[in-house]
């Protein structure tokens, strides 16, 4: 049993405590970042890989665009981009109620400085000659793209641990406690952790540790399916999603088209315990459907893979990031609601400025932990 003391004490190893870990230490805090199973190993390694700004929540828009900016400096800042690829991402309408959603969005990305092109049915098959009869319209954001979720947090990760921070997987923490200074945190192996803050990035298991200092929120896990077919010719250049979201697909240019739709099925576990996730078969063959409605040549590829993950679902479908309103030193940011892998970098870098600057300019207040009321009721 040992006991340890650092500035501060992450829980969490996904790319939003690796890209905190990374900021602080950057900074010259002494970070120790604990992590249950592997960095990466949860919903941070599994994902799509979509880095989306096009379509969010306007809320968080600001910490898209602050995201969007680090990720273009991803090679300097984490020593590799992770496969980030700028190929733009189209959002499709299939039928007039969702063009109108698309064009309605066109003045939310302007106020945000996103830049975002509408693209009509001709210009759209014009340029577009592979997508199928069905879509109507689409919105091109060209800024945004994609990467390679097993690659970054491990980089992340790593290039922590090179700017001084100290990173312990396979630990998981049990109990969480709090003296009127300090916090102490018991990990299973029975090893004390002590610091004056901490910072609660654990993704679905954020509403857990929220919990733990009388801040229950009504998080739930979300699984999203995910299948990947054999490698074919490289054509569909960019990220391509629907309004609505209920499928959505990019392709690598070694050629496995990578499809998303659905939800699958998980248990997050209780303390102690494994979490699992897996896709289901008929939401894996509807998602295929989906896709080929979108992208007539998809027809008759093979799916050789399907996996799914767990983030947590905020009622509201957007986060829980800032300060605690029970704890002083104790950061909130979890419940990503399945689209927290592009925030992550910035993530990383807000919880930097809150802990050392006491303030970040990114507006935080749509994110508060108390706005679901008491006792997390929605
Ligand atoms: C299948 C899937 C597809 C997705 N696609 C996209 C996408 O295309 N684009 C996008 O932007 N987002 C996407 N997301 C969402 C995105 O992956 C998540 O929002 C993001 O990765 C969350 O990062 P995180 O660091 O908050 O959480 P996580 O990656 O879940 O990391 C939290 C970590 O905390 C650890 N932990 C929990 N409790 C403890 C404890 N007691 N002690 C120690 N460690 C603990 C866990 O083991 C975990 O590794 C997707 C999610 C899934 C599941």
């Amino acid at each position: 049993m040992t006991e340890t003391r650092c500035d501060v004490l992450i829980v969490g190893g996904g790319g939003a405590g690796c890209s905190a870990a990374l900021h602080l230490a950057l900074r010259g805090s002494r970070v120790v970042l604990l992590e249950r199973g592997l960095v990466g190993g949860q919903a941070s390694g599994v994902n799509y890989g979509g880095v989306r700004q096009q379509g969010r929540n306007p809320a968080e828009l600001p910490i898209a665009r602050k995201s969007r900016e680090i990720w273009g400096r991803m090679k300097q800042l984490a020593g590799t981009e992770a496969e980030f690829t700028v190929t733009g991402h189209l959002k499709l309408a299939r039928d007039d109620a969702e063009e109108a959603n698309l064009i309605a969005y066109l003045d939310v990305a302007k106020q945000h400085g996103l830049p975002l092109r509408m693209i009509g049915r001709n210009a759209l098959h014009g340029e577009y000659p592979w997508l199928g009869p069905k879509v109507l319209a689409g919105s091109f954001a060209p800024e945004d793209g994609s990467a390679n979720p097993r690659l970054m947090t491990p980089a992340l990760a790593r290039a922590a641990r090179d700017a001084g921070a100290t990173l312990h997987e396979r630990t998981e923490v049990m109990d969480y406690a709090h003296d009127g200074a300090d916090f102490r945190l018991r990990t299973a192996a029975g090893d004390v952790f002590v610091a004056p803050v901490l910072l609660n990035l654990a993704g679905f298991w954020g509403g857990r540790v929220a919990e733990a200092f009388g801040e229950a929120v009504p998080i739930v896990p979300l699984s999203p399916n995910m299948l990947v077919t054999e490698p074919m010719g490289y054509f569909i250049e960019p990220n391509l999603g629907v309004v609505g979201g209920n499928v959505y697909l990019r392709q690598i240019p070694r050629g496995n088209v990578i499809i998303g739709g659905g939800h699958g099925e998980s248990d997050p576990g209780q303390p102690g315990q494994t979490p699992w996730s897996r896709p289901i078969p008929e939401v894996t063959m509807e998602a295929a459907a989906l896709a080929i409605a979108l992208v007539p040549a998809l027809e008759g590829v093979q799916v050789i893979r399907s996996w799914s993950g767990i983030d947590g679902q905020m009622p509201d479908r957007i986060p829980v990031i800032g300060p605690s309103s029970t704890t002083p030193g104790l950061f909130h940011a979890f419940g990503f609601s399945g689209h927290g892998f592009q925030l992550g970098p910035a993530i990383g870098a807000i919880m930097s400025e809150l802990v050392l600057d006491g303030r970040t300019d990114i507006p935080l207040e749509p994110f508060r932990i108390t706005r679901f009321g008491a006792a997390g009721q929605a």
